[in-house]
């Protein structure tokens, strides 16, 4: 279980985050939908740790993270932010190494990543050798390496092309379906959204809060299963 409760956020004197709450239950993935600068990666980054807010907590499985990295939570961005100066296996271990994981242990667990993501044969690919969604992909089995509670994701689909897109969201959907955790998914696309979540909180501009919050009634399809049969064309 996530709570984030009473979040504030001011860069200089712009409010960009104002007692904002949000709650998110065990298994479930929820999209944030919003303008752009309205604050989604600013309260994504709270949540992650990563930049401090003003007053607000963050609650994750009981424990208080607030303004803490680590602990529980995966990432990630919209470019993956892969190190280039590591191949994509060393890339998806890199979480368990500052664990503390030993070596055999940590490349066999980011193996198992690595191929869940389609990418037997690239372990030792440097990042600059990979396409966009591939690197995308060593992002995805780096931020599942570390069996998060929760996973945080920034647009992490938002600079791929359509087709790619869609495989990728297919091949979120079937990992994340093996190992359920909470997610929290910032996109700009509405369709992406009902796509993928089960619930979609919709911000306001800036400061960013929910303006409404949409229950996804149906079953996650998938692009697999809507693609119309050549056999029909005939
Ligand atoms: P987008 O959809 O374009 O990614 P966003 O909803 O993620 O937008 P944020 O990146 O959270 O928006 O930014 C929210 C506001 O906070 C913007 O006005 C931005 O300029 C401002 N902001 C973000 N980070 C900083 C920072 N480090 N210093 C100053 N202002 C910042
Ligand atoms: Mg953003």
């Amino acid at each position: 279980h996530l709570s984030v409760t009473g979040i504030s956020k001011t860069f200089g004197t712009v409010p960009v985050l104002v007692d904002q709450s949000l709650e998110v239950e065990q298994g479930e993935f929820v999209a944030l939908l919003g303008p752009s600068g309205c604050g989604k990666s600013t309260l994504l980054q709270i949540i992650n740790g990563l930049i401090p807010a003003d007053s607000g907590r963050v609650v994750l499985d009981g424990e208080d993270i607030t303004g803490r990295t680590g602990s529980g939570r995966g990432m990630v961005f919209q470019g993956a932010d892969l190190f280039p100066w590591r191949t994509a296996i060393e890339n998806i271990a890199f979480g368990l190494q500052v664990k503390g994981v030993g070596k055999a242990e940590r490349l066999e667990r980011a193996r198992h990543y690595l191929e869940l993501v389609g990418l037997r044969g690239f372990e030792n690919a440097w990042p600059h050798q990979l396409s966009g969604g591939m690197q995308q992909r060593v992002g995805i089995a780096r931020a599942f390496c570390i069996q998060p509670s929760l996973l945080l994701m920034d647009e992490p689909f938002g600079a791929l092309d359509v087709q790619t897109r869609d495989i990728l969201q297919d091949e979120l959907v079937r990992i994340w379906e093996a190992e359920p955790k909470m997610v929290l998914f910032v996109t700009h696309g509405i369709e992406e959204a009902l796509y993928l979540a089960d619930r979609i909180l919709v911000f306001s501009k800036r400061p960013a809060r929910v303006l409404s919050e949409i229950k996804v009634p149906f079953a996650r399809p998938r692009h697999d299963d809507m693609k119309l049969d050549p056999e029909f064309l005939r």
